[in-house]
């Protein structure tokens, strides 16, 4: 099995192993590649303003998570194009299409950012390249992407070698990815420059030389050399399926068929839902991929699994076991009777066991991971259409319709390549998810649900269960009233979502229960049609890839409308924040929106690297005060607020983009000190940097402070510094000549807080 993977970050092992098997084929593939251009890999994919583009590593998986090639993808966002800058395969794995596989990948990334395609190809012609050797290597290479109708630029002295008397320079190639618009000379020009100036760092009157050697316009591409037949050009890149919906639907779900009077978890239910979406252009179906028992047993207790099975073949196809007798006087020792033992599993009377059950179950799972798996490949979006639901099903426990948790099992899978946030706006809790993750800090879960004092299943979902250990602060609840508006409805969902940008997932997986929906057989609530686009716009806005995955609704009559209606919102708030340049992925913002800021003092274990990149990002701190910028941040979060360390964080979708820590000086009366404030490089100039201090003075204020402290350095370098200390009102104490270095003085500001208000005193 041949995987392309899109590694967003190197935040976990699989995706550091990914990153380490990427830069491990540079040095053994590019002999020529400077070793911290190879090294500075991880800090690239996860600082994209400090190096002013975007890069996106893709990386060729078999089912073992080896790496087999990989591809790296610059997008310089403000010229808008793409940049490839590596593609190859692992030593010693040519061939099987792995180059091909990756190579057209990328050319769908590049058109899904709304871009040509460049690279830079070493000469095929013999003045450039006269070893013989080297020149068939470099024609073989050409002829490939000729195949794609990539070939070099001409008439431009893009190919002189910047030290002169050296051999094989490089050729500017252009995808324009079968598109017969070439571009100007005047937007080649930018890229030129950019590629010459910000990849490579060349000269200034090299850059310009080459620059300005770029006349034709548009510009103008080498005959083809190889490929002499069209047909044989492959060049169409398909319009990119990005705003499409994989759509993984379980066809195995009819069997599941419950006739008992009642029993709303039915059929119907799909086939209402698909022939609404069935017509819709904003679903692309896809097959269901078989996955092994290692991702349920992940997630749930294997005797569950176990019983699960094995109970459903005893029932067979004809009858249902139901539970009957629970075990409140003595868990500890399950019974020996099958039928029986249901209820040492079931958490309720009306989630029976039979044949069907189990391959219904069982393959909305494999739904559920076959649609991660598309988002992993980097679909935006995927939806697995399922049923029995799964949010209800715990550990160790089934219930509520829900044998095996769908939405966990996807999630914890996708948690191997990076954080997760699961959102649950079924209408009832989604008690699966928290029992599973409670006690983990890389999979946060939320769920907005009716309270459990009126709603299923009554015992779990209240406020104040919020996560044990590590999982400490990583379940938010939101139980809401009998009876709300839809609008209330969505208030809370923003509050969820709130939680959600915090928290900075890598991919969102949503519980989709419809049974919010006026008239739900069992809800008390009113959405209608429009109230799901609003939903689905408010979640598809956040920009992260996303799984959907079907839990409730029984509304047969409204659920495929709502369905539908969801969706739209979904893939136009989604497609709004791509355009936007919001997608959380690399944290890039644009002038053109700018999100909400917002605020808050308590800090998370995230803080650490987040403080230390915007620390870093300003460009304006040594490694070590990098370092101790994060140490503070650690410290506060070990030992509280006895650390002395406090803190205000300004965010928007984007990240924390601006930050102040200040606490008490030890052994004085009521004075404090300032110890860091920093804001990112594209949000400054703005008044920012005041807003962050105003906050952090009103809390000291509070605090009791009488006196702030604060110093910097008194060398040139520093002097927008101390302007800005100047403009908030601090006044010069002191200056310790050479106390950095001979040179290099220290300068000590203090304010004093008048006791009525935020006037400076004297
Ligand atoms: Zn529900």
């Amino acid at each position: 099995m041949l995987r392309i993977r899109k590694v967003a970050d190197s935040t976990t092992a699989a995706n550091r192993a990914a990153v380490e098997a990427a830069q491990k084929i540079m040095r053994e593939q590019f002999s020529a590649m400077p070793e911290e251009d190879i090294a500075k890999l991880p800090d690239q994919l996860s600082n994209p303003l400090k190096h002013r583009f975007v890069s996106r590593l893709f990386v060729a998986e078999n089912g073992r998570d080896q790496t087999l090639g990989v591809a790296l993808l610059l997008y310089f966002s403000d010229i808008g194009f793409s940049y490839l800058e590596v593609i190859s395969t692992a030593k010693g794995r040519m061939g099987g299409g792995i180059g091909a596989t990756l190579y057209e990948r990328v050319r769908e990334e590049a058109r899904a950012l709304g871009t040509q395609l460049y690279f830079e190809c070493l000469p095929d012609d013999p003045e450039l390249s006269p070893n013989p050797e080297i020149r068939a290597a470099n024609a073989a290479r050409l002829k490939f992407y000729e195949r794609y109708g990539a070939r070099p630029i001409v008439n431009t002295a893009y190919e002189t070698p910047v030290t002169p008397g050296t051999t094989d320079p490089p050729y500017l190639v252009l995808d324009p990815l079968g598109s017969n618009d070439l571009p100007s000379a005047a937007t080649v020009q930018k890229v030129a420059r950019a590629i010459l100036e910000r990849k490579y760092g060349l000269p200034a009157d090299y850059v310009q030389m080459v620059v300005s050697s770029i006349k034709d316009d548009p510009v103008r591409l080498r005959e083809p050399r190889y490929v002499k037949s069209r047909r044989a050009v492959k060049g169409e890149v398909p319009v990119p399926g990005e705003s499409r919906i994989a759509l993984v639907l379980n066809e195995d779900h009819t069997l599941h068929h419950v006739q008992d009077r009642g029993y709303v978890e039915a059929p119907v239910r799909i086939r209402s839902i698909m022939a609404e979406l069935a017509p819709s252009s904003l679903f692309e179906r896809l097959p269901t991929k078989r996955f092994s028992d290692r991702h349920i047993r992940a997630v749930h207790d294997g005797r569950l699994v176990d019983y699960i099975r094995k109970a459903c073949l005893i029932a067979g196809a004809k009858k249902s076991i139901y539970p009957y007798v629970f075990p409140v006087r003595n868990p500890a020792r399950p019974p020996k009777d099958e039928t029986v033992l249901a209820g040492y599993y079931c958490i309720d009377t009306f989630t029976p066991l039979n044949e069907s059950a189990y391959l219904g179950a069982r393959s909305a799972v494999d739904c559920a991971l076959t649609a991660a798996e598309k988002v992993l490949e980097g679909a935006r979006l995927a939806y697995a259409l399922v049923r029995p639901p799964g949010h209800h099903a715990e550990t160790r426990t089934f219930g509520g319709f829900c044998y095996f948790n769908n939405a966990a099992i996807a999630a914890h899978m996708l948690s191997r390549y990076g954080k997760i946030a699961i959102l649950d706006i079924d209408y009832h809790h989604g008690n699966g998810q928290q029992e599973i993750f409670y006690d983990r800090s890389d999979v946060l879960t939320v769920s907005v649900h009716g309270h459990p004092s009126f709603a299923y299943p009554y015992f779990t979902g209240f406020r104040d269960e919020t996560g044990i250990g590590p999982g400490a602060g990583y379940n938010l609840n939101i139980p809401l009233p009998e009876h709300i508006t839809p609008e209330q409805h969505r208030n809370a969902v923003a509050e969820a979502l709130r939680r959600v940008r915090r928290f900075a997932p890598a991919y969102l997986v949503v519980s989709l229960g419809l049974d919010t929906a006026r008239g739900d057989p069992t809800g008390t609530w009113s959405n209608r049609a429009h109230d799901f686009e609003l939903l689905g716009r408010m979640i598809g806005e956040q920009g992260y890839p996303t799984v959907v995955v079907q839990e409730g609704g029984y509304r047969v009559r409204t659920l495929g409308v709502n369905a539908r209606n969801f969706f739209v919102g979904l893939a136009a708030g989604n497609e709004a924040a791509r355009h936007t340049g919001l997608t959380a992925q690399h944290g890039l913002t644009t002038k053109r929106v700018r999100p909400a800021l917002e605020w808050r003092s308590a800090v998370m274990a995230e803080d650490v690297g987040r403080v230390r990149s915007l620390v870093a990002s300003t460009g304006f701190f040594s490694a070590a005060e990098v370092d101790i910028a994060g140490e503070l941040v650690a410290e506060r979060l070990t030992k509280g607020i006895r650390s002395g360390y406090h803190f205000v964080l300004a965010e928007r979708a984007s990240g924390l983009v601006a930050y102040a820590c200040y606490g008490p000086i030890d052994g004085t009366q009521d004075s404090f000190d300032l110890y860091w404030i920093a804001v990112a490089p594209e949000e400054q100039g703005r008044g920012l940097g005041s807003h962050v201090y105003a906050r952090a003075e009103a809390a000291m204020r509070k605090a009791g402070a009488k006196r702030i402290y604060v110093d910097t350095s008194s060398s040139d370098r520093y002097a927008p510094t101390r302007g800005f200390y100047k403009r908030i009102g601090f006044t010069k104490q002191v200056r310790l000549p050479d106390f950095y270095a001979p040179g290099d003085g220290k300068v000590i500001y203090a304010k004093a807080l008048s006791p009525e208000g935020p006037r400076v005193a004297d």
